[in-house]
């Protein structure tokens, strides 16, 4: 079932909309759509600005961040995401699938080096470990033995599917067994856009709309928070952007188990799907393709659409608190620029972000903490380190206590011995 526009689109105009959300009501779908549909530059300029004006309510001028590393296990895949350019089939020259001893030491590095506070582990769905469900209870064991204190965001509602179908048990219970072998949280991904005629187009052989939300709710419900997102900047219509938003934004008021909202540019240049994008598609949808004599830039979704989109979902999203920009996609001034349109969370250090860099990404796929925070500060900002869950992290290196103590910490909320405090943000 898609949402359809009606009427009402024509006859209410992008100020009144704004308003609404500035006053504190929300929106509808339709008020979404017609935000979506607006291609006029002015009113895009109207919608960044009650955005920011809505985040700098909610976040002042405070802008998070995660001293995280990537674990990718495997880039071995049986699934055809069209979108995908990190997938490799068994007998492809650089296809891996990382042993315990080798995920340990890529941990320990992260560790020692910059002392990570999250793991984020995913990967393809490797027919290898068809038969062996224990490769992935074992290995959130065998890190949770070596890092009591890491925070383990693992496995995508796809990979729950999976696991589901090889143990023969239910979401609820891979979920619980990979929570007693010491996940934390998980990753909302898989999303990519749940209006269901697009889905089906751009990844056939994924888990459908329902499936992921049960899952997610599932999760939800047993304590587990995940993150939200969505992928954008391909072939998806407004309606199916309008869709996807309203479904994350149900999810959110029955479980208030989202702790963010990431948009996923489309990075396009490796990927079959970008290949098969003709000029006139791009030029109708979020693609860049008349202003910019850059080959890869063509292909990247154009970061005024971005900036609008962001903004759109700060708007729209009216309970979450937290909407994260993404650097690896769209570049770090463009990341940065983004600090002004709703956003207020740069992500992280990552270490290692093979996904966005095999679809053709360019951008890098580590940033240093001290740079993080140097950008942050440029953007006119405060930087703050979190954890995945957002509870801020305070430690000595990050900022001067005297401009973060005021901002960070509720009553009761002290340093402990290390320097480090964990509290929630006033
Ligand atoms: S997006 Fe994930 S599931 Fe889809 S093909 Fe790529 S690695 Fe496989």
């Amino acid at each position: 079932m898609h949402y359809q526009s009606n009427n009402k689109t024509d006859k209410i105009l992008t100020g009144d909309i704004l308003q609404k959300a500035l006053s504190g009501e929300r929106l509808d779908n339709e008020e979404l759509l017609i935000l979506l549909e607006n291609k006029d530059e002015k009113a895009a300029g109207e919608i960044i600005f009650t955005a920011d004006t809505l985040n700098k309510r909610i976040n002042s001028d405070k802008v998070s961040y995660v001293v995280n590393r990537n674990i990718n296990f495997t880039n071995i895949c049986s699934l055809n995401c069209r979108f995908c350019g990190y997938k490799r089939t068994k007998n492809s020259k650089d296809a891996f699938l990382l042993d315990y001893d080798k995920i340990i030491e890529k941990i320990s590095e992260g560790v020692e080096s910059i002392g990570i506070d999250e793991i984020c582990v995913t990967g393809g769905i490797n027919p290898e470990l068809k038969n062996n469900p224990d490769y992935y209870f074992n290995l959130i064991k065998t890190v949770r033995n070596n890092f009591p204190k890491l925070h383990i965001h693992a496995f995508s509602p796809q990979e729950i599917y999976e696991l589901s179908i090889m143990t023969g048990t239910a979401y609820a219970q891979v979920i619980e067994k990979l929570v007693e072998c010491g996940v934390n949280s998980m990753p909302g991904t898989a999303a990519e856009i749940l209006a269901e005629e697009t889905r089906k187009k751009i990844c056939p052989q994924k888990i459908n709309t329902a499936e992921w939300v049960e899952i997610i709710k599932t999760a939800h419900k047993l304590g587990v928070k995940t993150s939200a997102t969505v992928l954008f900047g391909h072939i998806e219509s407004s309606n199916d952007l309008a869709y996807h938003l309203s479904i994350i934004r149900r999810i959110q008021d029955e479980t208030g188990g989202f702790t963010e909202f990431i948009a996923l540019p489309f990075i396009s240049p490796k990927t079959s799907l970008g290949k098969s994008m003709d000029k006139i598609d791009r030029k109708d949808r979020m693609i860049d393709n008349a202003d910019n004599d850059d080959i890869y830039r063509k292909e990247i979704v154009h970061e005024k659409k971005v900036f609008k989109f962001y903004a759109i979902l700060r708007i729209f999203l009216d309970n979450f608190k937290n909407v994260q920009t993404s650097w690896p996609k769209i570049g770090v001034p463009a990341a940065l620029k983004s600090l002004e349109c709703g956003i207020n969370d740069f992500g992280g250090t990552l270490m290692e972000e093979n996904i966005t860099k095999s679809a053709g990404g360019k951008f890098g796929e580590f940033l240093e903490e001290n740079e993080i925070i140097n950008l942050i500060k440029q953007a006119g900002k405060i930087p703050i380190r979190r954890d995945t869950v957002y509870n801020y992290i305070y430690k000595n290196n990050a900022m001067g206590s005297a401009v973060l103590a005021p901002l960070l910490f509720k009553e009761g909320c002290r340093p402990k011995a290390d320097g480090v405090v964990h509290g929630k943000l006033i």
